[in-house]
């Protein structure tokens, strides 16, 4: 019942809808993850960007249609291009910009659900317990067990509602942007010639 519920739902819905409700998840963790930051007087240290400086990062294509969305809608292509032909090449995400001060991500406020619950995520562990799961900075004034952090599983199992054959597999970060990208430009093209 639930099943053929979601099923139906996922294939109605025009891409933008599932942008739309991307981002409605993305806005939920944040605020979440916001007040967890206020009540517990925590931040990042300022200029770090040392989770995005790992190497196997992995994400769903679902979450970088928002991004791949907002390139296509802003962006020549001639940037397009560059990041659709580096995804291939980097380390890094591609997105990853040590220069740049707004969270050392050129695409910061359009950033992957993965990107947002970096270091400020909590999992229930083997004794069913909630546990923080945050980043080797934080950990020592991070609280361990608390009802605040927002848990990793059930925001991409509300992901998975939104489109499961875009949510499955997990992809390398930039494999999954790539992805993304051709998805939102396959979009654009066939509403431009329809
Ligand atoms: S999209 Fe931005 S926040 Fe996410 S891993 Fe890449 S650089 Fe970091």
């Amino acid at each position: 019942m639930f099943a053929s519920f979601f099923i139906k739902t996922h294939i109605y819905m025009s891409l933008n809808e599932k942008i739309i409700e991307v981002c409605s998840i993305f806005e939920e963790v944040d605020n979440k993850i916001i007040n967890l930051k206020n009540k517990y007087k925590i931040n990042c240290i300022e200029s770090c960007g040392e989770c995005c400086m790992k190497d196997n990062i992995e994400a769903t294509v679902l979450e970088f249609l928002p991004a791949a969305n907002f390139l296509l809608q802003n962006n020549n292509e001639d940037i397009i291009d560059h990041y659709y032909q580096q995804t291939e090449k980097l380390k890094y995400c591609i997105f990853f910009n040590p220069l740049n001060n707004n969270g050392k991500c050129n695409i910061y406020p359009h950033r992957g659900l993965i990107c947002r619950l970096f270091g400020f995520a909590g999992r229930i562990n083997k004794n069913n317990e909630l546990e923080a799961i945050t980043c080797a900075k934080l950990k020592y004034i991070f609280p361990k067990y608390n009802e605040d952090v927002p848990i990793i599983h059930n925001y991409y199992l509300r992901l998975s509602t939104i489109d499961p054959q875009l949510f499955l597999p997990f992809l390398p970060i930039n494999k999954a942007i790539q992805k993304s990208i051709e998805i939102v430009s396959l979009y654009y093209r066939f509403k431009k010639t329809g």
